[in-house]
C-alpha cells in the first residue's frame, strides 16, 4: 500500500490542487488586478504529459484520492477535456473550480471526460455589480454555464460565493433562494487576504456567523455532518437542498487540512499562504525519477506549519495572488 503523505502534525495529505494556468478571462478585484498582471510565459507552465506524471506519483506512491483543477481559469487552456480524460484514468475523485463563462461550450465535454464534480464561483446577481466585480459583462454567460453543468449531469453543482461587506454582502439571502431555485448548492466562503490589490480588511470579512443569522432570517435548516470537507453543511428543513459556510477566517479548518497545491509553473505549496514553495518542474525537466520527485514531495509536505494564523500579529501576506496559487 502507498506510504501516505503525513506532515510533523500527523496530518495526512490526500487532496491535490492543480492549477492548471495562471492565465484568466476575468479580473476580480478580490483575486487579482485589473491591469499589469504578468502573465507566466508559456514554456514556463506544466505540460499535460508533466502534470499527468506528479498526479500519477502522487496517486499511486503517496495516497491521493482527490484532485481539483483550478486556475487562473481552468478553462481557459485549450483542450482542457484531454487532460480531465487523463487524469480520469487514475481513478481519482476528479473536481474543477471554474467562473463558469466557458461551461456552455465545453460542461459537457468535461463531463465526458471523466470530471466528477464542479464548482462555479459566483459572487453576484446582478448585472452591473458583476461587471464592477469581474470587469467582465459576462453575467448571462455564467448564469447560462450553471444551467449546463446541471444539464451535463453533474450533481450537486457548487456555487462559491465570497460575501464581502459593502459590496455583494446584501445578496446572501438572494443566493439561497437561487441555489434551491435551481437546484444548486451554495458555499459562502469566507473573503480571505490573497487580493492581489491588498484591499482586503478584517472589517470587509462577512464571518460565517453573520451569513447564518442572515439566513436564519429567512430559512429554516439544520447542520449536517461536517465530515473531513472544510465547509459546515447545513440542509434546509423543507427538504429543498442544502448550503454551506467554509470560515477560513474565523474558524479555520488548518488542523484537518488535507491539501498540497501545484501551480501552473510547477511550484508544489503546502499551504494556500506557504510562504515557500519546492520547484517540481526543474526536477521534472532535469530528468529526475519518480522516487526524486516523491521525496521531494514527501519533504516539502513535511515542512507544513500548523495554520496559517491570519488573526495573529505574525501573519505574513503572501506576495502571490488567488489567481496564482489556485483556490
Ligand atoms: N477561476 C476559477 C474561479 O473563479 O472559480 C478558479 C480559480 S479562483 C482563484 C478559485 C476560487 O477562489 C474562486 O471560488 C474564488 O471565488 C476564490 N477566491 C479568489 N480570491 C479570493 C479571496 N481573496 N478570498 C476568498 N476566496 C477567493
Ligand atoms: Fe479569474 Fe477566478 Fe480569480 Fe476571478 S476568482 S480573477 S475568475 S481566477
Amino acid at each position: 500500500m502507498a506510504e501516505r503523505l503525513i506532515d510533523t502534525f500527523g496530518r495526512a495529505h490526500t487532496d491535490l490542487r492543480i492549477s492548471v494556468t495562471d492565465r484568466c478571462n476575468f479580473r476580480c478585484a478580490y483575486c487579482m488586478p485589473e491591469e499589469g498582471m504578468e502573465w507566466l510565459d508559456r514554456g514556463g507552465i506544466l505540460t499535460y504529459e508533466e502534470i499527468e506524471r506528479i498526479a500519477g506519483i502522487l496517486v499511486r506512491e503517496a495516497g491521493v484520492t482527490s484532485i481539483r483543477l483550478t486556475g487562473g481559469e481552468p478553462t481557459v487552456r485549450a483542450r482542457l477535456p484531454l487532460l480531465v480524460q487523463r487524469l480520469s484514468q487514475l481513478g481519482v475523485e476528479l473536481s474543477m473550480t471554474t467562473n463558469g463563462a466557458t461551461l456552455p461550450l465545453i460542461a459537457a465535454d468535461l463531463r465526458d471526460a471523466g470530471l466528477d464534480r464542479i464548482n462555479i464561483s459566483i459572487d453576484t446577481l446582478h448585472r452591473d455589480r458583476f461587471y464592477e466585480l469581474t470587469k467582465r459583462n459576462e453575467l448571462e454567460r455564467v448564469l447560462d454555464g450553471i444551467t449546463a453543468a446541471v444539464h451535463a449531469g453533474f450533481d450537486p453543482v457548487k456555487l462559491n460565493v465570497v460575501p464581502m461587506r459593502g459590496i455583494n454582502d446584501d445578496e446572501i439571502l438572494d443566493f439561497l433562494q437561487f441555489g434551491q431555485d435551481r437546484g444548486v448548492t451554495v458555499r459562502f466562503i469566507e473573503f480571505m487576504p490573497l487580493d492581489a490589490q491588498g484591499q482586503w480588511s478584517n472589517e470587509r470579512v462577512v464571518t460565517a456567523r453573520e451569513i447564518l443569522d442572515t439566513a436564519a432570517s429567512r430559512f429554516s435548516f439544520e447542520p449536517l455532518t461536517r465530515g473531513s470537507s472544510p465547509a459546515e453543511r447545513f440542509r434546509f428543513t423543507d427538504g429543498s437542498g442544502e448550503f454551506g459556510v467554509i470560515a477560513s477566517v474565523t474558524e479555520p479548518f488548518c488542523e484537518a487540512c488535507d491539501r498540497m497545491r501545484l501551480t501552473a509553473d510547477g511550484q508544489l505549496r503546502n499551504c494556500l499562504f506557504a510562504l515557500g514553495h519546492t520547484d517540481l518542474r526543474s526536477l521534472l525537466r532535469s530528468g529526475a525519477s519518480d522516487d526524486e520527485i516523491l521525496e521531494a514531495i514527501r519533504s516539502e509536505v513535511k515542512k507544513k506549519w500548523a495554520g496559517h494564523a491570519i488573526n495573529q500579529v505574525h501573519f505574513i501576506r503572501p506576495t502571490k495572488s488567488m489567481s496564482q496559487l489556485g483556490g
